[in-house]
């Protein structure tokens, strides 16, 4: 940071001038304040102490007032002056579905006050959180309105966790909701704003926290990261972590794929699909969600179910059939649901399973594709 200085000639100059800045708790892994308490206290009960702070700071409620009495005054100082346990966003708007009790938020990062979306979708005894993890999006998907804004920036670990804390801290102070009456949040899925692969590290970071047992708990089978299938970030993901991945497919033909995903002209599909089976085969992962949106007229005919599944053979796949999410000035039209059920019986008659999603909070624009970009500073 440019400071300015008052030299003892009475000039003034701009010099470069370190100042401490206080670094977000949400943002730090458990093994990473391990080490950073290593460093300053010693080895011998760093562990403990790690294992202490993480419990307190994700078992806890209310979030702003923990409980560090466990710890030694010296420990407690040192946490105070150099984490900040802020969330770094707040809510600034939230609307209900009147149809499935599904909850958007619309959350302001603190840092620079853009909005990104956070849906709470409960089901058949789950309560699934759709998180973000960019302002905007670089992919340009064109059935997407996420995709018509661009890439604004990308978000922090503490981000990305704070958008669960936030939401569990809502529901505790928000009884009367049935998005409430779960215990927890059981599922987390990274189909919110953004391509998670375009944001790599600190989504990897984030699923870490997510499924510690000392964080928030989470099966890794319970936390989904959706991309369009952005390479080497693919390895990466499926190497470094064991989240199960979604695949955004739309088409099984490369020059069609290209026209509503540009980014099949970069990673084209077969390069992707090749990803897939290798990692089945050597057993990194049985089985990948591929997520196939299906548009009238443009995807959901028998000719591409049938190529679907010549293309899929060898790879460990569950299919998600999705009928667009129609939106206001959407250039695509959704399939009647006959046509939707005749493409998931011809899958289902070559063996492979495939499911029909009706998308949740579709009267509140929560559905997928549908996180609007008007809202969006
Ligand atoms: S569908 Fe996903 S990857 Fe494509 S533009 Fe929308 S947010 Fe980005």
């Amino acid at each position: 940071m440019n400071i300015l200085c008052l030299k003892k000639d009475h000039q003034f100059e701009v010099v470069l001038k370190e100042i401490k800045t206080m670094n977000s708790f949400f943002g730090a892994g458990r093994i990473e304040l391990e080490d950073k308490i290593a460093e300053i206290f010693g080895t011998k009960k760093a562990k403990l102490r790690s294992e202490t702070i993480f419990k307190k700071i994700y078992k806890q409620n209310p979030l702003d007032n923990y409980d560090f009495s466990e710890l030694s005054h010296e420990v407690i100082a040192w946490l105070k002056n150099n984490y900040d346990f802020s969330v770094p966003l707040e809510i600034s708007d939230i609307q209900m579905s009147t149809h499935d009790g599904s909850v958007k938020f619309a959350m302001r990062l603190k840092s620079d006050g853009k909005l990104v979306e956070s849906v709470l979708i409960p089901e058949r005894g789950r309560l699934t959180q759709c998180i973000s993890t960019q302002v905007g999006c670089a992919q340009g998907c064109r059935f997407c309105q996420t995709g018509r804004m661009g890439l604004m920036r990308s978000l922090t670990t503490e981000e990305i966790i704070g958008q669960v804390i936030l939401a569990e801290k809502w529901r505790k102070e928000n009884l009367d909701f049935h998005v409430s009456s779960y215990q927890r949040i059981t599922n987390i899925v990274y189909m919110g704003m953004g391509e998670p692969l375009d944001n790599i590290d600190n989504v990897i970071k984030s699923t870490q926290i997510f499924c510690d047992h000392l964080g928030l708990n989470l099966s890794p089978n319970k936390v989904t990261v959706s991309t369009v299938g952005l390479m080497p970030a693919l390895d990466r993901i499926l190497n470094e972590t064991k989240v199960a991945v979604a695949l955004s497919l739309h088409s099984p033909f490369e020059d069609e794929r290209s026209k509503v995903m540009p980014v099949n002209l970069r990673h084209p599909l077969t390069q992707v699909i090749e990803t897939l089976r290798k990692h089945t085969l050597s057993g990194t992962r049985h089985s990948f969600m591929i997520q196939y949106t299906l548009l009238r007229g443009i995807n959901d005919t028998e000719r591409h179910a049938e190529a679907l599944v010549s293309l899929l053979q060898g790879v460990g796949a569950k299919i998600n059939l999705i009928p667009l999410n129609e939106h206001e000035g959407a250039s695509f039209r959704r399939p009647d649901l006959g046509r939707v059920y005749q493409f998931q019986q011809i899958l289902k008659n070559s063996g492979m399973v495939a499911t029909v999603r009706l998308s949740k909070g579709r009267d509140i624009q929560a559905a997928c594709g549908q996180l609007i970009k008007d809202k969006v500073k």
